[in-house]
This record gives structure tokens, sequence and C-alpha cells, in this order.
């Protein structure tokens, strides 16, 4: 068809992970969901909602939601913004902060949208590579020269942390923008987000999202933190209303509730240590994870393909993980952390796999 941009057209569509119909027996841990329901106070909220409230607009300026945030983070509504899951907020600053000739330098194996955003607004993407351990290489990401750089804390796929005054050091070093998406803190020890660095640095920007801690992802709503001016370009770029009536009173209740994330993510951590531990009496390599998912490497007994063959074969099974075909994680299989029976039922399959293949 005509119009289509070249560059679009060669885009490939975003890698998303299979999402299968709901078999007898489905067990999806392929897209870092959570495996707990969202708060008590969610579903309360459900209940109350009216049909009548649809005919009207929502606040388009998500003020009552973006003052709550600000105020639970300790900071001022102008340095709150809401958007259509994080996936909007990144696509918003690119918008707002890039166009072609720009450049941004990432951590490779990353979040794969940023490397789609970059394509869609012809923004030079630099992977800087992980060391040999997974850990950012920090001091390649200070001296890229992109006017940009995107840190994911902790990092997905791996689930590794960088400390508050590692990414300080990023932060107050890079002479351009830093991009710090913290979809994943509220599974890490707490203390290590860097929320509280937008107060001191006007050249940071840190997403958080309601998706994955709250288990709010079908409800599309992500936050971020940043200086006001920046925050007021976000506004202008966004689209109308991005965030939807019922989603805006759903992420108040959520948020009103910090006991319940607090013992959600709690039990999320302790399966996860657990799980690893088991994975590892299996003969599988672990990367330490702070996140809610684990990178793993299957025994090498099993040969180089023995993380496709295990993944094909959990996939028979109705158990759904995440395997990517790239280099460095063909031989890895990425683990969502679901309830402790799903994990109990994916270990006596894991078992049975790695001892008779
Ligand atoms: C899941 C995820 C997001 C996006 O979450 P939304 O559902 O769009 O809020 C952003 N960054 C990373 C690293 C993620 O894993």
């Amino acid at each position: 068809m005509a119009n289509i941009l070249p560059h679009i057209e060669r885009l490939a569509p975003y890698p998303a992970g299979a999402q299968p119909e709901k078999g007898p027996r489905t067990i999806q841990l392929n897209l870092n969901e959570n495996p707990y329901p969202p708060s008590p106070r969610v579903k309360e909220m459900f209940g109350m909602m009216d049909v009548n409230d649809l005919r009207k607009y929502p606040d388009s300026r998500n003020l009552q939601l973006r003052a709550a945030l600000a105020e639970a983070h300790g900071l001022s509504i102008d340095q709150s913004y809401c958007g259509n899951g994080s996936s909007e907020i990144i696509s918003n600053v690119f918008s707002a902060c890039f166009s072609s000739g720009s450049s941004i330098a990432v951590p490779d194996p990353s979040f794969p949208l940023y490397y789609t955003m970059a394509s869609i607004h012809q923004v030079e993407y630099i992977h800087v590579p992980t060391r040999e351990d997974w850990s950012v290489d920090l001091d390649s990401l200070l001296e890229s020269g992109a006017n940009a750089v995107v840190l994911i804390n902790p990092n997905a796929p791996t689930g590794l942390l960088n400390t508050f005054s590692e990414v300080e050091r990023l932060v107050s070093h890079f002479p351009g923008l830093v991009i710090l998406d913290e979809a994943y803190m509220d599974f890490a020890d707490p203390g290590h987000s860097a929320v509280s660095l937008v107060k001191r640095y006007d050249n940071l920007i840190v997403l958080r999202t309601f998706s994955k801690a709250y288990a709010l992802c079908g409800g599309r709503i992500g936050y971020c933190f940043s200086n006001p001016a920046l925050i007021e370009a976000l506004e202008k770029t966004r689209n109308l209303y991005n965030v939807n009536s019922i989603s805006q009173k759903l992420a108040l209740a959520a948020l009103g509730d910090p006991s319940y994330l607090e013992v959600t993510t709690a039990a999320v951590r302790r399966t996860r240590d657990d799980f690893s531990q088991k994975l590892r009496l299996l003969g599988f390599e672990c990367i330490p994870s702070h996140a809610n998912f684990i990178l793993c490497s299957p025994p090498k007994h099993l040969g180089e393909d023995g993380a496709l063959m295990l993944y094909r074969k959990l996939m028979d099974r109705g158990i759904y993980v995440r395997y990517y075909q790239t280099p460095r994680l063909r031989d890895k299989l990425r683990i969502s952390i679901g309830t402790d029976e799903e994990m109990d039922i994916l270990y006596a399959e894991l078992r049975s796999l790695v001892t008779s293949p």
C-alpha cells in the first residue's frame, strides 16, 4: 500500500510473548504477570462503578492519580505523569525528546520496546553489551556519547539490580537524559529506587507501572516522575484522555493499599528465591534475580539446544515460559514467578525432563 513510510514497512513487529488460549491446564509464566489478584480494594472499587459515568470523558490531566502518586513518593504533582501503561510513556518520551539524528544508548540484552521506539522515531540505537556476568556496563553507557541512556533497574531479562549509588553516579555524570525504567522495582529489596533523585537532577525520568507489582496489566496504567518541564512536554505529546476513567479509579484504589502490595511482593520474592534454589539443585545456573522472573540456563548435559528443548516440551504440557533466539540468550529460559502451586508443577516437569529428556 502507498503512504507507509519505508522505515515503518521495514520494522519488525514488537516481539511480544505468546498469549495462548486457556487450555485444560495452562500455566502462563512468560509475560511477568503477577500471579496474585489486585488488591481487594480494587475489586471493591470495581463493584462500585456506575456504567453511567462512562458517558463522561475522564479527567484528561489525570490530576487525582498524579497527586496521589506524587504524595506517595514525596514529590509534587507537576513532577508526576500517567500514561496508558508505561509503554505509552516511553512513546511520549520519544515524541517529546528525540528526532531522527538523536541517539540513545541501551544495555543489551534489554526490554525490546526501546528498540522498537527508536526505530519508529528513526533514533540511532547504540547497543551497550552487558558484561560477561550480565552486569550493566555503566562506564560504556557514560562514554556512549548518546543523547540519552536507558537503564532498566532491576534489569530485564536478567533480574540484576544496580545499587542506588551506581544509579546516582550515572545520573550525575551523564550529560543527557537518563531514562530509568523501574517497572520491577517493587520486587527488589527496599531502598534501591532512585525516584528521590528526581528532586536533585533535571536529567532524570523514572518510569514505573501498575502492571507488574500491582497486578494491573490489563488496566494499562503507567506513571513516571521527572522535572516539571519534561512532564509538561509529555503532557503535550500524549493522546487526549490517555488513561480511561475506570483505570484511573482502579489505580487510586490499588495505591491506597500499600500493605497488600507489601504482602504480595514479599510472597513473589520468597517463591522466586526458593525456586531459584531448587533450579540450582537440578543443575541450572540462575542469575540472582531482584524482579519477578528468573533467567536461567539448563544443565549442560542437555546440550546446546537444551533451553529450546525444555521450552518446547513445557509448552506441550501447557506451561509457557520465555525463550529468546538471540546469541547470548538462546541457551536460557526466562521464567516468570507464579504461585507456589504453579511453580511446584513446573518444577516437577523440569525435574523429569532434566533427568530423562
Ligand atoms: C512490563 C514492562 C514495561 C511496561 O509495562 P506497561 O504494562 O506498559 O506499564 C516497561 N518496562 C519494562 C522493563 C517492562 O518489563
